[in-house]
C-alpha cells in the first residue's frame, strides 16, 4: 500500500510535530522497559472493563485463559508461547531476543537491550512477576469468572486445562479464545461467485475453501465481518456434503465450524459457503463509489480494498497474510459495465435474468487474501506489453487521456524490475486502475494495482514535479509485485519487509529509469523526517509485536516505510560496490518465492551472499530493526585521535527513558583532503559504546551524503570548522552532505544539545547556498518555528523571525520567476515553489502581487490559460485568503476534472482564515459530496497550519470524533494524520490537558494509540523547547 503521505510538500508543514512524547503516566513510574507490562497497566488506567471487552482482549484473556493441552494448536510453539506470557513473557522475551525463523508463529521480540536486562530491569521484572501471581491468584479463587459474553458467572467447575471461550452471536460458546487463527487447517484453494447489485448496493455470495488438515482438530476458524450466512455445507474427503451450523464471534471478526469427530492430518475437505452483505460505505472491504460524468450523470461503480483486515468483509476466509491460496473468481454484472480482477478474464456468460457472469483465470500463483481484488465499473482502458505481459490503465472514461504517462512508466518500470530482480513478472497481465473514491495512495493487489486518481493520473501538460507524484507511487507498487506478493511478510509485525522494501526500490529504481524526475532530493527529505519521528520515545522498533487489529492498522506509518527504506538504502551503501545488495536481494526473493518470511529469512539470505565482504550483516541490521530509534554519534578530537561515542537520540531523555541501546553503525566519512567524490568516503564501524580512529585533517563531515540512519554532533570546534569550511567555499561539501548538517543541527538544538547561537551560524553561509535540498531543509525547519511562534503569539518574535527569514533567502527569493521554463528540472521546480510559497506565507509584497496576478489570468483565461503546476499551490493559496476569490476558487474546485491541480486547489481553500470557512470545510469533507471524505485527513492537516485553525480543528475532532473512526479505522494512516495535525501546534499546559484528557474518554475508541502518545509527547516537546529557548530567541533573533 502507498500512504498518501502529506508530507512531501516541504513548507507549510510542521516537524517539530513529530517532535516530543512523554510516557503514559504508568509507563513512567517503574514499567518503561517492559511492553507487556505497560498495556496490562494501561488497562488498568481507566475503569473496569465490562465483560465483553474482557473476552476479547487478547492480553488478559490469554494471561488468565490460555491453558495448556490445547490440541488445536501448533502445540510447540503455541505452549512455548502461552507459558512465556503465563511466566510474564517480557522476560524471556529479553534472553531470547532473536526467536527461531522456523516457527510459523514467530514474532519479534521487543525493542531495545533485551538481551543484557538492567539490576532495574531484574527488579521490575520480579516485581512484574509478583504481581501478575498475585492477580492470577486472586482473579482465580475470588470470583470464579469466565469472562463470556453473559457476564462474569461460575463457570461448571475450571480445571487448570480448560479454556475459557467467548460466546457466539447465537448464545453457544465459541470454540476459539484468542485472535490469530489456528493453524490446523490450511487453505488450498478459493473459488468465489460474486452477484453485486450496484442499484442496492448490496451483493451476494458464494466461497468454497478447499482445504488440507494440518494437525488432527474438531475445528474449522475463519474470518468473516459483516457478512451474513445463510448456508453452510461441509465435504470431508471423498465423503457426502451435508450442512453445517456456523459459529460466529463479531468482536474478533471470526467463524468456526465444530465437528464431533476429529478431521484426521492430511485430509482434504470443502467448505461452503453462501452469504449476503451490503457494499461497504466506507474504504475498505468490497466497498460502493460514485462520480459524477461530464454530462452531469451519477455513475456508481464497486472495487475492492482489504490490505490489512478487510479481505473477511467480501468473502468469508483465512484472512492472515501466511494462509496463501490459489483464488478462481467469477462476478456477474449488467452488460453496461465491465469486471476487473487479479487474473485475466477466462470467459464471459450470459445468465437468465439479463447479466452477464464473467469468469477469470485461476491464480497461477499462491496469494495471501490482503491481495486479492476485483472491481465493477464502467472504466476504460490503454494498453501496451512488456515481454509477455500486457500492461494496462484504466480511468473512467471522462479522463481517459490522463493515461498515458502512467502507462509508459509502468511500462519502463515493469521491464526495469524484471530484469533487476531476475524473476520475470508472472502474470499475464497488470492492470493499474484509478478509482474515483480511494483513500490510500494506491494498493498493490496482485495484477490489479488500485490508485488514488492523484497518484495514477497527469495531463499532458503537467510538470514533471507532478509526473513525480505518480511515477513514484507506480514505483512503488510495482516493486511490491515482487516483495509483498511474491514473498510475503508472516505476520503484520514485519510490515517493512514488504513497506520499507517498496519504498526503497521505489527511489532506487526511478534514479535509474527516470533520472530527469530528480528522486534523490525526496528520498532524501523523506529520510529526515523518517529521523524526526523515531526521535521520540513513542516511536517503535522497525518489527515490533503485533496482536490487536488497531496495532495492525498503525504499523503503516513512517518507521515501517521509510526508516525501513533508510536503512536499506545504508545496508546497501556499507557494501563495496552496487551489484552485492542486488546479489542479496535476488537470493531472497529466490529462495522465498511464493513463501512467507520474517526479518530474520532477510538477513540470513543476505548473509549467505555477502558472507566475504560482510560476515555480519544479521548482527548489524538486527541492531536496527529490533529496538526504536537511532544513535546519536558524537565526534571529538584531541591531536590527531578522533573519538566517535554513540547514545541513543531520544527527544525526552530523562531518566525515565534512558537506554542502553547500541548500534551496529557503518560510519562513513569524508575530510577536507576528499570531500566530494564516492571514492572519499571512508568507513569506520562503531559496534560499542566509543571508538577511537586516527585523522590528521581540518575537519571531518559524517554520514557521507545522509545515507546512514543516525544524527551526528562535531561538538563546538567540529561544528566551528565546518562552519568555517562552508563559509570559505559552500561546494566544499555535497549538497546532500550541507543539508544534512542543517538537519542534524536543527534537531541537536532541539535535543539542547546546542544552542540556537550555533545554528544561526551554520545559516550564515546560506546567503551562498543555491541547491534545492539544503534550502528546502532550512525552509521548513525554520517554518516549524515559525509556526509555533506565530500559535503562541509571540508577535514580536513572529516580526524578527520573518525578516530573519527574508533577509536570509532574500536574494534567492527574488532570483524565482513565474514561468515555466522549457527543459526545467524538477529540483529547479522544488527550489522555486519553496521559496516562494515561504515568501507568499510570510506576505512579501512582491510574491503577493505576483500570484495574484496569476490567478487572475487564470481566471480571466476560463482555465484555459495554465499556472505552471509547481506554482499552482502557492497561487490558489495566495488567492484563497480574499473573500472573493475564495469563492471563486470554490466554484473552480467543484468544476476541475484533473485532480493533481484539485487537490491544490483544496489545499488553497483550507488555507483560509477566515472562521465561518474554515467550519463549513470541515463540515463539507466530513459530508462527502462536495469534497470527498477522503480528502478530509488533507484538509485537517492544511488547516491546522493556518494561525485561525488549528483549535477549530481541535473542537471539530472531539465533537466528531465517532463519525471520524467510521470513516477511518482507528490506528490507520488517515487517522494517525489527523491526531498529529490537531496536537502538534499545541505547546502550553492547557492544551496538553485537553488533549489527554479528551483521549483517555475514548478508551477502546482510540486511547490506546501510539499517535495519541506521540501527540502528548510532542506538545510536551514543544512546551519545553519554548520554556527554554524563547529568552534565546529575544536575543539571538
Ligand atoms: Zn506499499
Amino acid at each position: 500500500m502507498y500512504i498518501h503521505c502529506i508530507c512531501t510538500f516541504p513548507i507549510f508543514e510542521s516537524t517539530l510535530s513529530r517532535a516530543n512524547l512523554p510516557r503514559n503516566m504508568i509507563e513512567n513510574s517503574m514499567f518503561e522497559e517492559e511492553p507487556d507490562v505497560v498495556d496490562l497497566a494501561k488497562d488498568s488506567t481507566f475503569p473496569a472493563l465490562d465483560p465483553d471487552e474482557v473476552a476479547f482482549e487478547p492480553r488478559s484473556s490469554r494471561l488468565l485463559v490460555r491453558g495448556l493441552g490445547q490440541h488445536d494448536m501448533d502445540e510447540d510453539e503455541e505452549d512455548c508461547e502461552s507459558s512465556a506470557r503465563l511466566l510474564g513473557m517480557s522476560f524471556m522475551n529479553r534472553s531470547a531476543a532473536h526467536r527461531s525463523s522456523s516457527s510459523p508463529y514467530t514474532r519479534q521480540a521487543p525493542p531495545r537491550s533485551c538481551s543484557r536486562p538492567s539490576g532495574r530491569t531484574m527488579i521490575v521484572c520480579v516485581l512484574f512477576l509478583v504481581i501478575v501471581a498475585s492477580l492470577t491468584m486472586v482473579m482465580y479463587f475470588l470470583p470464579g469468572c469466565n469472562f463470556t459474553k453473559r457476564g462474569c458467572q461460575r463457570t461448571n467447575k475450571t480445571t487448570p486445562s480448560e479454556q475459557v471461550y467467548p460466546v457466539s452471536t447465537n448464545g453457544e460458546l465459541f470454540p476459539w479464545a484468542q485472535l490469530r487463527l489456528p493453524r490446523s487447517i490450511h487453505p488450498l484453494s478459493y473459488d468465489l461467485t460474486l452477484d453485486p447489485d450496484l442499484d442496492n448496493m448490496t451483493f451476494t455470495g458464494r466461497t468454497v475453501i478447499s482445504m488440507s488438515v494440518l494437525h488432527n482438530t474438531k475445528l474449522i476458524v475463519l474470518h468473516s465481518s459483516h457478512l451474513n450466512i445463510t448456508k453452510a455445507t461441509f465435504k470431508p474427503g471423498d465423503g457426502e456434503a451435508r450442512d453445517v451450523t456456523v459459529l460466529e464471534y463479531k468482536p474478533r471478526q471470526q467463524i468456526a465450524v465444530k465437528f464431533s469427530e476429529e478431521l484426521k492430518t492430511g485430509q482434504y475437505c470443502v467448505l461452503t459457503l453462501d452469504y449476503s452483505a451490503n457494499l461497504s460505505h466506507t474504504y475498505d472491504g468490497f466497498y460502493n463509489s460514485s462520480y459524477t460524468d461530464t454530462d452531469g450523470n451519477k455513475r456508481v461503480l464497486a472495487a475492492t480494498q482489504f490490505e490489512p483486515l478487510a479481505a473477511r468483509k467480501a468473502f468469508p476466509c483465512f484472512d492472515e497474510p501466511s494462509f496463501k491460496a490459489t483464488f478462481l473468481i467469477r462476478i456477474s454484472r449488467k452488460p453496461t459495465y465491465l469486471t476487473l480482477s487479479n487474473m485475466p478474464q477466462a470467459k464471459s456468460t450470459p445468465l437468465l435474468n439479463g447479466l452477464i457472469q464473467d469468469e477469470f483465470e485461476k491464480t497461477i500463483v499462491n496469494m495471501s487474501t490482503y491481495l486479492v481484488a476485483f472491481i465493477v465499473a464502467n472504466f476504460t482502458p490503454i494498453s501496451s506489453h512488456v515481454s509477455e505481459t500486457q500492461v494496462s490503465v484504466y480511468s473512467v472514461p471522462d479522463k481517459k487521456e490522463q493515461t498515458d504517462y502512467a502507462l509508459d512508466t509502468a511500462c519502463k518500470l515493469l521491464e526495469f524490475y524484471n530484469d533487476f530482480f531476475e524473476i520475470t513478472y508472472p502474470l499475464k497481465k497488470l492492470d493499474l486502475v484509478a478509482i474515483p473514491d480511494f483513500l490510500a495512495g494506491a494498493m498493490e493487489n496482485w495484477g490489479l494495482i488500485t490508485f488514488r486518481e492523484t497518484s495514477l493520473l497527469v495531463g499532458k501538460q503537467s510538470s514533471n514535479l507532478e509526473k513525480q507524484v505518480v511515477a513514484s507511487v507506480v514505483a512503488h507498487e510495482l516493486a511490491h509485485q515482487w516483495f509483498g506478493n511474491l514473498v510475503t511478510m508472516r505476520w503484520w509485525n514485519d510490515l517493512w519487509l514488504n513497506e520499507g522494501f517498496a519504498t526503497y526500490m521505489q527511489y532506487m529504481s526511478l534514479q535509474t529509469v527516470l533520472p530527469q524526475l530528480d528522486i534523490g532530493n525526496l528520498f532524501l527529505a523523506v529520510r529526515f523526517r523518517a529521523l524526526d519521528d523515531d526521535a521520540l520515545n513513542s516511536s517503535h522498533a522497525v518489527s515490533m509485536d503485533v496482536n490487536k487489529p488497531e496495532q495492525v492498522e498503525e504499523m503503516f506509518d513512517s518507521v515501517s516505510y521509510e526508516k525501513g527504506a533508510s536503512i536499506l538504502l545504508m545496508l546497501n551503501a556499507s557494501l563495496p560496490g552496487d551489484q552485492q545488495f542486488r546479489k542479496g536481494i535476488i537470493q531472497y526473493l529466490k529462495q522465498f518465492s511464493g513463501l512467507n518470511t520474517d526479518t530474520n529469512d532477510l538477513w540470513n539470505s543476505l548473509t549467505q551472499v555477502f558472507s566475504a565482504q560482510h560476515p555480519n550483516v544479521s548482527e548489524m541490521m538486527s541492531s536496527w530493526t529490533s529496538q526504536k530509534g537511532f544513535p546519536l554519534v558524537t565526534v571529538s578530537r584531541k591531536g590527531g585521535q578522533v573519538t566517535l561515542t554513540q547514545e541513543h537520540f531520544l527527544l525526552t531523555s530523562d531518566n525515565a527513558t534512558q537506554t542502553s541501546s547500541l548500534w551496529n553503525i557503518p560510519v562513513t566519512y569524508v575530510t577536507d583532503n576528499c570531500s566530494l567524490a564516492p571514492e572519499c568516503r571512508q568507513m569506520f564501524n562503531l559496534k560499542t559504546k566509543s571508538g577511537k580512529t586516527q585523522k590528521s585533517v581540518k575537519w571531518l563531515k559524517l554520514n557521507y551524503r545522509n545515507t546512514g540512519f543516525y544524527i551526528v554532533d562535531y561538538g563546538d570546534e567540529g561544528w566551528a570548522a565546518l562552519i568555517s569550511a562552508l563559509s570559505n567555499n559552500v561546494s566544499v561539501l555535497t549538497q546532500e552532505d550541507r543539508a544534512s548538517l542543517i538537519h542534524n543541527i536543527f534537531a541537536l538544538s532541539r535535543l539542547g544539545r546546542v544552542s540556537f547561537h550555533q545554528v544561526l551560524n551554520l545559516l550564515k553561509y546560506m546567503s551562498n547556498e543555491t541547491q534545492t535540498s539544503p534550502v528546502t531543509e532550512a525552509l521548513l525547519q525554520l517554518n516549524v518555528l515559525y509556526q509555533l511562534l506565530d500559535q503562541r503569539q509571540e508577535h514580536s518574535l513572529v516580526a524578527r523571525m520573518k525578516s530573519y527569514i527574508k533577509h536570509q533567502f532574500a536574494s534567492l527569493m527574488d532570483k524565482q520567476t513565474w514561468k515555466e521554463e522549457e527543459e526545467e528540472s524538477v529540483s529547479k521546480q522544488e527550489l522555486r515553489s519553496a521559496l516562494l510559497k515561504m515568501a507568499c506565507s510570510l506576505n512579501e509584497e512582491k510574491c503577493i502581487k505576483q500570484a495574484r496576478a496569476q490567478f487572475k489570468q487564470y481566471v480571466e483565461s476560463n482555465g484555459t490559460l495554465r499556472i505552471p503546476g509547481d506554482l499552482q499551490q502557492v497561487v490558489f493559496t495566495v488567492a484563497a485568503q480574499s473573500n472573493e476569490d475564495w469563492e471563486t476558487l470554490l466554484s473552480m474546485y467543484g468544476q476541475a476534472t484533473y485532480d493533481a491541480e484539485k487537490r491544490k486547489m483544496l489545499r488553497g481553500l483550507a488555507s483560509t482564515q477566515d472562521p465561518r470557512r474554515i467550519v463549513w470545510i470541515l463540515k463539507a469533507g466530513l459530508r462527502g459530496g462536495l469534497i470527498q471524505t477522503q480528502e478530509l485527513p488533507l484538509v485537517i492537516y492544511t488547516v491546522c497550519h493556518g494561525f485561525a485553525g488549528y483549535l477549530f480543528v481541535w473542537d471539530f475532532i472531539q465533537e466528531n470524533w465517532d463519525s471520524l473512526i467510521e470513516k477511518f479505522p482507528v490506528g490507520s494512516f488517515a487517522i494517525q494524520t489527523i491526531i498529529k495535525s490537531a496536537t502538534s501546534q499545541f505547546s502550553t499546559q492547557a492544551h496538553l490537558n485537553q488533549v489527554e484528557g479528551f483521549f483517555s474518554s475514548l478508551k477502546e475508541r482510540g486511547s490506546q494509540m501510539r499517535s495519541v502518545q506521540e501527540a502528548l509527547e510532542t506538545i510536551r516537546l514543544n512546551q519545553r523547547w519554548m520554556d527554554k529557548n524563547l529568552p534565546t530567541l529575544q536575543k539571538w533573533l
